[in-house]
C-alpha cells in the first residue's frame, strides 16, 4: 500500500476556522503554525486527497456566546436548540465561506482544486491535487423560494444537509443531547420536501447526518438517490441522537449509500463524554459495527476535523495514517482499507452526482 494512503474525507469544518481566522487566512491555509486539525502542509503529509468542505453558519448568540463543547462535557445533557436563522442572516456568511473555498484554490492552484464532478475529483487526485467539494451543513442560506440553491450549485455545491442541530424552514435537526435517540420530533416541512426534490434534480447529495429520524425517513421516501450520512457513527455503541440506529444503517445499505466514520469523541465514547483518551480499540469497534451493519462498500471517513474534539491517538490530520495502520493490525486487508480510505466515497459520489 502507498505511504501515506490517499484518503477522501466526508466532512470537515476547515472553512469555519478559515472564516474565523480573518486576516490570518493565508497563515491558516498555507502556514505551518500547526493550529487546528487541518492545513495544506499537514493534509499533504497525511494523504488527504479530497473531501467535502462544509459551509456552516454558526448560531448568532442572543446573549453571551454559547460554548457547546463545554456544555457537552458532562453527560447527561440536553442543550436547547438555537433559534431558527433567517436566510437573510445566514446568506452573507454562507457566501463568504463559499468564496473562501474558491480562495483556497487561488492561493494554492497546484495543490487544491474545487471539483464539481467525480471525473474532476479523480483527475485531481491522480495528479496529487487535493479535490475540494463544496458541502453545506444546514440550509439556512437557502430562502423559501429555493432560488439560491441554483447559485450555490453553480458555485460548486454538491452536498447539502437540510439542517444542522437546529430547526430550519426545511426540517428539524437532532439536539445536542446525551443519551438520546434520533427520534426527536417531526420530519421535513413541505419546503423541506421541495428542497430534497430539487437537490435530486440538480445532482446535489443530501446529507442525513444531523436530521432527526422522521426527517431521515422523509428523505428516504422522497429522494431516489443513495442515502448518505457524511459524519455519523453507530448508535448501538454510543447512544447519541447524532448516531445512526441499526435500522438506519440497514436502510443506507439497501439504498447503496454511505456513512462517514466520525472521529468526534462525543460520538465515539459509550458514555457520551468528550474525553480524548480513546484507544484504537474504541474506534475499531465502531468501524467493525458499521461495516457489519451497513456493509464494507458503504463506510468511509467523515472526520469532522476542525469541528470537534478528536481522540488523542488521532490528534489532527497527521494521525490518519496511524488509523490506517491500526486497521491493518486489526486484520483489515489492503482491499478493505482502500475502500474505506477513498474508493467507497468516490463510488457513492458517482452514484449521486450527475
Ligand atoms: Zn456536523
Amino acid at each position: 500500500m502507498p505511504d501515506p494512503i490517499p484518503f477522501f474525507d466526508g466532512h470537515n469544518d476547515f472553512l469555519l476556522r478559515l472564516l474565523k481566522s480573518a486576516s490570518a487566512r493565508s497563515e491558516t491555509w498555507l502556514g505551518d503554525a500547526g493550529q487546528g486539525h487541518l492545513d495544506l502542509g499537514r493534509m499533504r503529509q497525511s494523504g488527504f486527497a479530497g473531501g467535502l468542505f462544509a459551509i456552516f453558519v454558526p448560531p448568532v448568540p442572543s446573549g453571551p456566546p454559547v460554548d457547546f463543547m463545554a456544555q457537552m462535557a458532562n453527560p447527561p445533557y440536553a442543550i436547547p436548540f438555537p433559534p431558527l436563522m433567517e436566510h437573510g442572516t445566514a446568506q452573507p456568511t454562507a457566501l463568504a465561506m463559499a468564496g473562501l473555498l474558491h480562495w483556497m484554490e487561488r492561493a494554492a492552484p497546484d495543490d487544491f482544486k474545487v471539483c464539481r464532478t467525480v471525473e474532476q475529483m479523480r483527475a485531481a487526485m491522480d495528479q496529487g491535487v487535493i479535490a475540494g467539494v463544496m458541502h453545506m451543513e444546514g440550509a439556512e442560506a437557502i430562502g423559501p423560494d429555493l432560488d439560491a440553491l441554483y447559485l450555490f450549485h453553480d458555485m460548486g455545491l454538491r452536498s447539502l444537509g437540510p439542517v444542522w442541530s437546529r430547526p430550519t424552514i426545511f426540517g428539524h435537526g437532532v439536539p445536542m443531547a446525551f443519551p438520546g435517540t434520533p427520534d426527536t420530533g417531526p420530519g421535513l416541512t413541505e419546503k423541506g420536501k421541495d428542497l430534497v426534490r430539487l437537490c435530486d434534480r440538480l445532482g446535489i447529495m443530501i446529507d442525513l447526518s444531523h436530521l432527526n429520524e422522521a426527517g431521515f425517513n422523509d428523505v428516504a421516501a422522497i429522494s431516489t438517490a443513495p442515502l448518505v450520512a457524511t459524519h455519523s457513527n453507530a448508535h448501538a455503541l454510543c447512544p447519541s441522537p447524532r448516531n445512526l440506529t441499526d435500522r438506519q444503517l440497514h436502510m443506507i445499505r439497501e439504498r447503496g449509500g454511505m456513512v462517514g466514520f466520525n472521529f468526534a469523541t462525543f460520538y465515539l465514547n459509550a458514555d457520551g463524554t468528550s474525553a480524548p483518551d480513546i484507544g484504537w480499540e474504541t474506534m475499531l469497534r465502531q468501524l467493525d459495527h458499521m461495516i457489519a451493519e451497513v456493509g464494507e462498500d458503504h463506510v468511509g471517513l467523515g472526520s469532522d476535523f476542525d469541528g470537534c474534539i478528536v481522540p488523542r491517538c488521532i490528534g489532527d490530520v497527521t494521525g490518519v495514517p496511524a488509523l490506517f495502520r491500526a486497521m491493518a493490525d486489526h486484520g483489515y486487508d489492503a482491499a478493505l482499507i482502500q475502500k474505506l480510505a477513498q474508493d467507497n466515497w468516490l463510488a457513492c459520489l458517482d452514484r449521486v452526482l450527475h
